[in-house]
């Protein structure tokens, strides 16, 4: 595996193995049971792992459907020249679903307002919009509750019968699906199956049925129907470790998050470091400079408790994680300004992962590379593919 980057970006990056990427997608697609298909989701900037690369990455490794949240994200995509299925499903009044429509990205509906603005769009557009309708299924967030379902179907399918749209999916989302036996799993799976029988009598004929998110897509084959819809196991993480670890499912982590020294010093013992004194050296020691913050990501909490590798040792972050750096101590320990420190990464070379980031600030691995910010380089590596696809 290639980890030397061709060049090094000052202070902070963010390595990105697109090989991982692609070698997760196909060992995620090789999970889908039943024939089913595979959208990869690439939400957030790719889970702050890169929009485009990332998304290029995942139709090589044979992604049958990309999936973002907004409808920025999707247009993004299809102004990169990705002409491949593609669902955005999170709209708001006035979204931009002529945009939308005329770039061949599917729709998602939840309520009769947003197939009503779909409809209008249609008709100004002259074309057949492509439309996920949504059915909450008991998460309780976005989707159509079941006593709306029947009217929403109901005006679909008339819509379906003016040409105006073509309902290419149905769907919906768990609310448990990462704690296995939980109770609302199966509950969903009864009240998704009746939202299909319901659509089904209505008249409609979707090419997709879909619910089964990473956890769903690992642990519950009978989710699976058309297509799995995985987002964070795309990059390489678990989503939960009551799922189990990215080895388990042949995943690897892709993101490797490190930064170069900015200085390295020793201090006498009982020294104060950082803002608010939060650590005093036990006695004469070498301090090293990390110069990476909050504001790239690395979350505050971690103050006295994140985990670094720093000259061959896993250190913990020394004091209060400030906007811009933190210390840690390096004890007896040499280094120099320059030597790399890593926050995280694949966990192979003695390294933290994101998960140890997120179990020590009392978060999920999905936080830890989504926040990580927008000044930190992606530097993505291993773009050609090994797919032999060209
Ligand atoms: C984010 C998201 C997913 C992917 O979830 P993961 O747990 O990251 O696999 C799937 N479906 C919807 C609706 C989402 O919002």
């Amino acid at each position: 595996m290639n980890s030397a980057p061709a060049f090094r970006p000052p202070r902070v990056r963010a390595e990105i193995d697109l090989a991982a990427v692609r070698a997760n997608v196909r060992a995620l697609r090789d999970r889908a049971t039943g024939g089913a298909g595979l959208m990869a989701v690439v939400k957030a900037d790719a889970y702050g792992h890169g929009l485009l690369p990332c998304a290029r990455a995942a139709r090589l490794a044979g992604a049958d459907w990309l999936g973002t949240a907004t409808p920025e994200e999707a247009l993004a995509l299809r102004a990169a020249g990705d002409t491949g299925p593609l669902l955005a499903w999170l709209w708001t009044p006035g979204g931009p679903w002529a945009r939308a429509v005329e770039a061949d990205i599917d729709v998602s509906a939840s309520a009769r307002w947003a197939l009503d603005e779909i409809v209008a769009a249609a008709r100004a557009t002259g074309r057949t919009a492509r439309v996920h309708l949504k059915a909450d299924t008991g998460l309780g967030r976005n989707g159509c509750q079941p006593a709306d379902w029947p009217d929403l179907v109901a005006a679909a399918r008339a819509a379906e019968a003016e040409g105006a749209v073509r309902v290419t999916g149905l769907w919906s989302h768990f609310a448990c699906a990462d704690e296995p036996g939980h109770p609302s799993i199966a509950a969903q799976l009864t009240a998704f199956r009746e939202a299909l029988a319901r659509a089904e009598r209505a008249g409609l004929r979707p090419e997709v049925r879909h619910l089964a998110n990473s956890p769903a897509t690992l642990s519950l084959p009978a989710s699976h129907f058309d297509l799995v819809r995985p987002g964070v196991s795309v990059y390489g993480l678990s989503p939960a470790p009551e799922i189990g670890v990215p080895e388990d499912f042949g995943l690897r982590p892709a993101m490797r998050l490190s930064a170069d020294l900015a200085n390295v010093k020793r201090v006498p013992g009982g020294h104060g470091v950082s803002y608010g004194f939060g650590y005093t050296t036990p006695g004469p020691t070498t301090l090293a400079l990390v110069p990476a913050g909050y504001a790239d990501g690395v979350p505050r909490h971690a103050s006295g408790r994140g985990p670094v590798l720093v000259a061959g040792k896993l250190r913990t972050v020394a004091g209060r994680v400030a906007m811009d750096q933190f210390v840690v101590d390096l004890g007896g320990d040499r280094a120099e300004a320059g030597d790399e420190a890593v926050l995280f990464g694949p966990g192979d070379a003695g390294e933290p992962t994101a998960e140890d980031w997120a179990r020590a600030v009392g978060t999920i691995g999905y936080e830890i590379v989504t926040r990580v910010g927008a000044r930190v380089p992606r530097v993505h590596l291993n773009a050609e593919s090994d797919a032999g696809a060209g």
